[in-house]
């Protein structure tokens, strides 16, 4: 019997209003079915927003820190069910396991750190140039607040967007990734079991098309805070331009390492294979192009590919499993028909570019870690998000070079550079075109108390994560009281 789960509408667990569900699969084990979900539409999103709007005027006199206490309480449920969360976190998207307890331990980290905000939350206070008058910025909520993720990171993103938005006192509609929504109503839970109020958060499963751009388009949602990929970033864009709408959106990567011929070539290639490899290179931030020095690319691309070969493809609860599936078959043929295109483009595949059927492999999505050599910047598989196992190796004539080649491609999220030399760690921190960049470090590895997204079409010039992404989840409102008794005119009376 396959479990049936609900949609969580004004304080309720209900189906959608079509009856449709929709299955959530084990990609390391097809067979394994977690749950029926429901398949939601329009209607269930108007419900869900007639909720959130409902109760948000009572929801934002909560006192602030009283809300940071529900988050408090949020990460020590989370702390107390880490193990447990991790271990379904890998039965529903394949990273592995001690990937996936990082994970876990990243939504405790957001929580404990917004819920600090909830006695912050400041504003300023600046001299009036009248006399008798005082000047003073304070935050506002935005209001009902429509949040649409990905499946890669079911626990933590989510958590970066939840936890600032409730501070705020802003009430929530959510549409989790459809490959993920056990994730999303876990989380559900443990914020209900922190105190939350019925109403504040409403969850609502489905489709894209079906339930995420009726959320997006729906007039009473005040901000849409998206992350996904690029193309139905545009979309989420376009849609809350034309309603005057405010929108948050983290997208897509394509992120460079840079190994100069002073690098520690042990280090680097560690943060290549981590870069590269982990999540199965199912992470915004996944380093999918090496940018090497000529001078080390023959040394560094055999280490780096002997090293690639190793990895033991798997299901991520095991213990000797290096490397997770893909989350999906669309993704499986997606990352396939890339290696098929760096052939045609006369890349050089190192190892890899298959579909793994070894073993227990042939129930699930897996693909055997891939390396393409002898790439040029205009390939393909050079500008375009692959989001899979499969890592492209440029050689660069020197630095010039190679920064050069990091900001041309159309993202700018991650980046980082493998040298000894000063000099050219902070020359590479000023030029390189990215949201983040490691210095001697890999491109994956975000901490919730820095801010965090990209450049150019990886973003929309916002920041989550730090205290940076209270700007997106307030309104600033700037307040002028005049205890003069008098009319006093700005830039006119001057006294
Ligand atoms: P996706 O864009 O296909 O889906 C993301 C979410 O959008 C899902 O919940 C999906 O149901 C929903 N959606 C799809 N079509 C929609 C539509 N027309 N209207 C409204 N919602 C719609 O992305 P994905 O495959 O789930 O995730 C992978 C992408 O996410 C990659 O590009 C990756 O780089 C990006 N990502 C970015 C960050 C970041 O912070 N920059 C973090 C993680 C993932």
């Amino acid at each position: 019997m396959v479990e049936r789960f609900q949609n969580f509408i004004d304080g309720k667990w209900v189906d959608a209003a079509n009856g449709g569900i929709f299955d959530d699969i084990n990609p390391a084990n097809k067979t394994e079915v977690l749950g029926a979900f429901p398949r939601s539409d329009h209607r269930d999103v108007d419900r869900a927003v007639e909720a959130a709007k409902a109760h948000f005027p009572p929801w934002r006199q909560v006192p602030a820190p009283r809300r940071a206490e529900i988050l408090f309480r949020a990460a020590e449920i989370l702390l107390r069910r880490k193990e447990e969360l991790a271990e379904l976190m890998t039965r529903e998207m394949g990273k592995v396991l001690k990937e996936s307890r990082g994970e876990v331990q990243e939504a405790i980290d957001m929580m404990y750190f917004i819920a600090g905000e909830g006695r912050r939350l400041w504003g300023e206070t600046t001299p009036s140039e009248l006399p008798n008058k005082f000047a003073m910025t304070i935050r506002v909520p935005v209001g009902v607040v429509g949040m649409i993720t990905p499946w890669n990171f079911p626990l933590a993103i989510p958590s970066w967007k939840l936890a600032p938005a409730l501070v705020a006192g802003n009430t929530v509609v959510f549409k989790p990734a459809e490959d993920t929504p056990l994730m999303a109503v876990r989380l559900l839970e443990v914020l209900l079991e922190a105190g939350l109020p019925p109403g504040v958060v409403n969850l609502v499963h489905g489709h894209g098309e079906e339930a995420g751009a009726p959320l997006v388009r729906h007039p009473d949602v005040s901000l849409v805070s998206f992350t996904g990929s690029c193309e139905v970033g545009r979309e989420v864009a376009i849609a809350c331009a034309a309603e005057h709408k405010r929108f948050c959106l983290e997208m897509g990567g394509k992120n460079p390492i840079l190994v100069m011929e002073d690098a520690d070539l042990d280090l680097a290639v560690d943060g290549a294979i981590w870069g590269g490899f982990g999540t199965s290179g199912q992470r915004c931030t996944a380093a999918s192009r090496l940018l090497v020095h000529k001078k080390v690319v023959k040394e560094f691309t055999d280490r780096f590919v002997t090293r690639a070969q190793a990895l033991r493809l798997g299901d991520g609860r095991l213990p000797t499993t290096d490397v997770g599936p893909v989350v999906n078959e669309a993704q499986l043929k997606r990352v396939h028909n890339y290696t098929k295109v760096g052939l045609k483009e006369g890349a050089k595949l190192l190892c890899g570019g298959e579909i793994s059927k070894e073993g227990d492999c042939r129930k699930g999505f897996f693909y055997a870690p891939t390396v393409f050599g002898d790439v040029v910047p205009k390939m393909r598989i050079a500008q375009e998000e692959i989001f899979g196992p499969t890592v492209t190796v440029l050689p660069v004539a020197g630095l010039d070079e190679a920064i050069e080649v990091a900001n041309a491609v159309r993202y700018g999220l991650s980046s980082a550079i493998y040298t000894r030399d000063i000099n050219k760690a902070f020359r590479a921190i000023e030029a390189l075109g990215s949201g983040i960049t490691y210095v001697n470090a890999s491109t994956i590895g975000a901490e919730v108390h820095l801010p965090f997204g990209g450049t150019r079409q990886t973003g929309s010039g916002h920041r989550e994560g730090g205290r940076q992404v209270l700007d997106v989840f307030t309104e600033w409102k700037t307040v002028y009281i005049d205890y003069s008794g008098k009319l006093q005119r700005a830039q006119i009376d001057m006294s």
